[in-house]
């Protein structure tokens, strides 16, 4: 059953945006304003970074795990992330929160939005930008640690990642993190859910 048929749910935001954009921070201050937004917790193939804690920031699976979870569509959406581990929502608690009229917020990749738009067309499609093709580049290579080859392949990336905005229902730009924040929030309460 789609999200059209319950009338009743809360919404369902996907925030999304190309690499480097900040998302993680932006959902992270979230997280910690506004606990009243439930974000959900995607599972990952990648290995735990140290402070990482299963079940709270990921739920790190096996390479089985996940092939069990797309086999038995458990999951909402997945993609293979920098063409590296695999990434998915699972598809049940999304569903149980909206369901319980709680707001929600999906933060994922640009692959995964597309997929989340198909099966839920009342989503609302939120695309983080960053101020200028410039601070991108500065955020996505401003370590310096990559080789010229590897730079170009990020910004040619990040060229392709920018022009999905058109596809989004609203762009914010992430100048500041604490406005970003604020504006995100502000949109679960502009429009009444269909
Ligand atoms: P990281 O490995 O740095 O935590 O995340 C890498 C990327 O994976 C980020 O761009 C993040 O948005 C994306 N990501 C995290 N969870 C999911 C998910 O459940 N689905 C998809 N499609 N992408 C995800």
């Amino acid at each position: 059953m789609t999200a059209e048929h319950h009338p009743t749910r809360s919404r369902l935001v996907v925030l999304a945006g190309p690499t480097a954009v900040g998302k993680g921070t932006v959902a992270a201050c979230i997280r910690e304003q506004h606990p009243d937004i439930w974000i959900s917790v995607s599972a990952t193939t990648r290995a735990p970074r140290p402070g990482e804690i299963d079940g709270v920031h990921y739920h790190f699976v096996s390479h089985e795990e996940f092939d069990h979870l797309v086999a038995t569509d458990g999951l909402l959406e997945w993609a293979v992330v920098h063409g590296r581990n695999r990434y998915g929502t699972p598809r049940a608690a999304v569903e149980e929160q909206l369901e319980a009229g709680r707001p929600a917020l999906l933060e994922i990749d640009l692959q995964g939005a597309r997929q989340v738009r198909e099966r839920m067309p009342d989503a609302l499609m939120c695309f983080l930008a960053p101020p200028s093709f410039e601070e991108l580049e500065r955020r996505l290579v401003g370590r310096g640690t990559e080789d010229a080859e590897e730079r170009e392949r990020r910004l040619r990336t990040a060229r392709e990642e920018l022009a999905a905005e058109s596809e989004f229902d609203v762009t914010i730009v992430n100048t500041d993190v604490p406005t970003a924040c604020r504006e995100l929030v502000d949109l679960f309460s502009s429009r009444t859910s269909s």
